[in-house]
């Protein structure tokens, strides 16, 4: 039967639902977020593994630019002074349609409003209220529209406000005391890295990430602090911990840095109205230490809109088991990797190297922790 559905949020998660409805579906929809444009910031960087790249291919990502993508080989370990540990090769994971994928949040976002932008998609649009009519879902905004519909799918983060509406019971992000620092690189002259690849830099407390975000080879840079508390205003501090324990990094925190405090979801909680779905990081927020922030919100969109095109009975029930198995995996993994990633003592950064050039061998191992992830 057709459906009216509200999407809550346009980031990755709900236009990634949109498009989706809007490519196979015949159900009616429209995307209600908050802000007044689109947040096309140019320099942060994406990756996607093929489990994402394989749903974005059905939604017609094949067309995208070339130029504006990147399919790195593999990941290169190092410590903090650039000596390689170890390297993963990606490319065991991919096939001919779907291959792991590096590229700018900008260029994604502009892939996935292309379809939805003029008809489907309402800016500045917060929700007021929300009430029952008739079996359906009143939601009224603060500039007076409102919208009646059979479905509500909230896409609207991590810090979702959508939630305050429908839920009695709080599920408040928590602060991982940790801070990442974004920079676009100047130079590269100090930097021994395969810029084919991607390349993970542990040190005391923090790591690096390095990777390219197109043909062009330009460089996009996190690195992850951790610290007790947050101010945007001295992140220097932060910088001077990293650069402490290899002075050739300094240079690559320079210009342009941003930075933002790290958030997780504590509990995986479902949803008490059965016509109120949660998507991408309203469902659950991950460590970035996995990278499957952005690939998770894509499946979790894909795995709601199968339920209601087929039409499933209790497919509240049906959504939330299935994303609770795959959140818990990706959030056991993220988890760990965050763990050993930021090892201070020498003597586990040694054993942490030697654990690692040994696993990171065995094909067994490596389909079990990643291929679980990148192949479902
Ligand atoms: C340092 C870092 C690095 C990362 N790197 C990667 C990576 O390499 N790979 C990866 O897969 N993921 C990565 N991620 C995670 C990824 O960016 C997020 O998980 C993903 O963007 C979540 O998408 P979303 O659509 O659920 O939420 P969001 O991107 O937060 O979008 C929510 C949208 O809803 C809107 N909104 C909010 N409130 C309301 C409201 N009340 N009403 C209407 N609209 C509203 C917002 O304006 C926004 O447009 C990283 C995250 C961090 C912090």
């Amino acid at each position: 039967m057709k459906k009216k559905i509200a999407i809550i949020g346009a980031g990755i998660a709900g236009l990634t639902f949109a498009n989706l409805i809007k490519k196979n579906s015949n159900h009616e929809f429209m995307l209600y977020e908050k802000q007044e444009s689109l947040s096309l910031d140019e320099g942060y960087g994406i990756q996607l593994s093929i489990n994402s790249i394989k749903i974005l291919n059905i939604i017609g990502f094949k067309k995208i630019n070339k130029e504006k993508i990147f399919n790195p080989k593999g990941i290169d370990f190092y410590d903090i002074k650039n000596n390689k540990i170890c390297d993963l090769d990606l490319t065991q994971f991919n096939n001919d349609q779907s291959k792991y994928t590096t590229l700018q949040r900008s260029t994604l976002i502009e892939f996935l409003k292309d379809d939805v932008y003029t008809q489907h998609l309402r800016f500045g649009k917060k929700i007021k209220e929300v009430s029952e009519l008739k079996g359906k879902v009143l939601i009224k905004f603060e500039d007076n529209t409102n919208d009646l519909v059979d479905i509500v799918v909230a896409a609207d983060g991590i810090f979702s406000n959508t939630r305050s509406f429908f839920e009695k019971k709080k599920n408040e992000p928590k602060f991982k005391k940790a801070i990442a620092i974004r920079a676009i690189l100047q130079s590269r002259s100090k930097l021994n890295i395969d810029e084919e690849k991607i390349s993970l830099m542990l040190g005391k407390n923090c790591h690096l990430v390095f990777y390219p975000v197109n043909k062009n080879k330009e460089l996009n840079l996190v690195s992850i602090v951790r610290d007790n508390k947050y101010d945007p205003d001295n992140i220097k501090l932060l910088i001077d911990k990293i650069v402490s324990q290899n002075s050739n990094l300094k240079d690559f925190f320079t210009g342009d840095l941003k930075s933002w405090p790290l958030y997780f979801t504590p509990e995986i909680i479902p949803s008490t109205n059965n016509k109120v779905f949660y998507i991408g990081d309203a469902f659950n927020g991950f460590l970035p230490t996995l990278a499957q922030g952005a690939g998770q919100s894509i499946e979790s969109a894909y795995e709601l809109f199968n339920l209601i095109k087929e039409d499933k009975a209790d497919i509240q029930n049906a959504y939330f088991q299935e994303r609770l198995k795959r959140a818990k995996l990706v959030r056991k993994r993220s988890n760990l990797n965050f763990f050993v990633f930021h090892f201070s003592s020498s003597i586990m950064q040694f054993l942490r190297n030697f654990f690692m050039k040994f696993l990171i061998k065995r094909k067994s191992f490596i389909s079990s922790y990643l291929g679980s992830v990148y192949k479902n």
